[in-house]
């Protein structure tokens, strides 16, 4: 098939990358010079494990990337991937997707049916309102000459090749007729795994065709728009729930990692989601969950079990400063290092991370502050330019006469850290990982004063 990606962040160019690998005509469209140079020459425009070996396979084969909405013309699908960050009141703002709407309608050919898919996390409701744009712009009729489906994305960044190729469940949001048939044709190659025996030695993870299919899951729009929203903030408010628990823990006494383990022996309950942390961050669980309360407030329906994820989890950013501060007291002149500034290991994605807002306020206190992270350093420095940080080329160099090294960030780099280098350089050999994630009886051996979260069992 002939398919357009609109955006190449980090949905848009990994989604456009895989349609291309599995065998359609692929174009993806940015407004961003950088990016599209990037891909041309066969790299990556994010941080993504194995994207840097699928671009060059496809790059001018069957995967072209342009500034031009030309490719539109000649397109079966359309897929829109733009951005869709939050506004101060928390809704979504959909400036990206009403201006990628508008170019689709002018560029749209009126002589071949076209199916425009909203792969970006949006609101209930986006999909008309794309359809009435480009119906403006176009002066063609939705559902007549074109459709719009909602088909939204569940990729993990550091894991975005793995679950795009195999995804557990496809969902598409659609009742027109030709918008299902067009949809089912385009995903057959993926859900067959049509070619994936070649594709395999591409892959950064191991491939066996046994691996179970992905769920194709066909609903309304409205619906398939609430399902990604539905999904995230129950997502969140698993996190915020043993989050919780392990603030519990350090008053009650019991470790939040085997009730974590107990609780997931449950089949009901599942494993996942239930690591500790210094909260969730990132690019989507907090504009997601944002617009989910936003709206729901909005409408006389609020989410009050969301409403408390979001309250639970600034209230976790700020016990990993308490604890800082209750182990140091007063914080000025002290210096503290930090491991780790995106919300999760294996990607460079800052935005919004829980790293900006827990050194805002070590700052606030008086705080010198030390920073490393292996991929997300530069867009971090870029989106917190406010922040007065050093950044330390090696991770070892945040302990350099730090009182105190706060590892925010699981990365395996940090837990193979040379810990023997690091205790003579401390200024006061204190470790708090907020992610239970170190070999806490190597470092306490090794002299550091080593605190976790939630893991106050007294043996
Ligand atoms: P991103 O900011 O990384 O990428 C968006 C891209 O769209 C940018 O490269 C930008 O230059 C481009 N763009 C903006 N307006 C454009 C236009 N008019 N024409 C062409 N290109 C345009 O965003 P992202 O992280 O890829 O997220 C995209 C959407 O997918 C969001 O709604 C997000 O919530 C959702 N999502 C993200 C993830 C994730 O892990 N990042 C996962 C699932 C869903």
């Amino acid at each position: 098939m002939n398919v357009v990606c609109i955006g190449a962040g980090y949905v848009g160019s990994v989604t456009g990358t895989a349609f291309a690998a599995i065998g359609h005509q692929t174009t993806i469209i940015d407004i961003d010079q950088k990016k599209i140079e990037r891909m041309n020459r066969g790299e990556s425009p994010i941080y993504e494990p194995g994207m840097e070996q699928f671009l060059p396979a496809l790059i001018g084969r069957n995967l072209f990337v342009t500034s031009s909405y030309d490719a539109v013309a000649e397109a079966q699908v359309v897929f829109i991937a733009v951005g869709t960050p939050s506004q101060e009141d928390g809704t979504a703002d959909l400036r990206y997707i009403k201006l990628a709407a508008e170019h689709i309608g002018r560029a749209l050919s009126k002589e071949r049916f076209t199916v425009i898919v909203n792969k970006s996390t949006v609101p209930v409701g986006t999909s008309e309102l794309v359809a009435s744009l480009v119906e403006e712009a176009s002066g063609l009729v939705a559902d007549k000459d074109f459709t719009v489906v909602s088909n939204p994305e569940f990729l993990r960044e550091g894991y975005a090749l793995e679950d795009v190729f195999f995804p557990d469940r496809i969902v598409v949001g659609t009742v027109q007729p030709q918008g299902l048939q067009v949809m089912r044709e385009l995903y057959h190659n993926l859900i067959e795994r049509v070619g994936y025996d070649q594709l395999s030695e591409l892959f950064p993870f191991s491939y066996h065709p046994q691996m179970p299919k992905a769920t194709y899951f066909e609903t309304d729009a409205k619906s398939a728009e609430l399902i990604k929203y539905a999904a995230n903030a129950f997502l969140a408010v698993k996190i915020s729930y043993i989050n919780e628990m392990a603030r519990l823990c350090e008053v009650l006494g019991g470790n939040v990692r085997d009730i974590a383990e107990g609780m997931g022996l449950d089949t009901r309950i599942g494993k996942k989601f239930l690591q500790v942390s210094s909260g969730w961050s990132g690019s989507c669980f907090p504009k997601d969950t944002a617009e989910l309360l936003a709206t729901s407030q909005k409408y006389g329906s609020e989410m009050t079990v969301v409403k408390a994820a979001i309250e639970s989890n600034e209230r976790m950013h700020l016990h990993v400063v308490e604890k800082v501060v209750r182990k140091l007291q007063s914080l000025n002149g002290k210096r503290i290092g930090i491991l780790g500034l995106t919300f999760k290991p294996d990607t460079d994605d800052a935005r919004k991370t829980q790293a900006s807002y827990i050194i805002q306020k070590l700052v606030e206190l008086g705080a010198s502050v030390r920073v490393h992270d292996p991929q997300g350093m530069a867009m971090f420095q870029s989106l917190n330019s406010h922040l007065k940080v050093t950044y330390c080329r090696e991770p070892l160099e945040t302990g350099t006469r730090s009182d105190a090294v706060i590892l925010l960030t699981h990365w395996q780099e940090y837990q193979e850290l040379d810990w023997e280098a690091m205790y003579p350089v401390m200024r006061r050999p204190y470790v708090l990982d907020t992610r239970n994630y170190l070999e806490s009886a190597r470092l306490t051996a090794l002299g550091f004063c080593y605190e976790g979260l939630g893991l106050s069992t007294i043996s």
